[in-house]
């Protein structure tokens, strides 16, 4: 859970080896084992936000990318 205005100071990109800090909230779901209100989140650098969705638009799992914490 990410809380506005209380950044956790160890949060990093999800992709593995990546050690950026997030700019992107990847939000997404499996329809085959996630009912509908549930929704996985990833967090993303700005380098990896198109790896992240695409990776997952091939897979047709719902997907949108939001900026983290907000707008800055
Ligand atoms: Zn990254």
């Amino acid at each position: 859970m990410i809380i506005p205005g209380a950044p956790a100071p160890d949060v990093r990109c999800s992709r593995t080896s990546c050690g950026l800090g997030p700019e992107w909230e990847i939000h997404w779901r499996n329809p085959k084992i996630h009912t509908a209100d549930r929704v996985k989140v990833w967090l993303s650098c700005g380098d990896h936000r198109d790896y992240f969705v695409g990776y997952l638009e091939q897979r047709n799992f719902p997907v949108s990318a939001v900026a983290y914490g907000g707008e800055k």
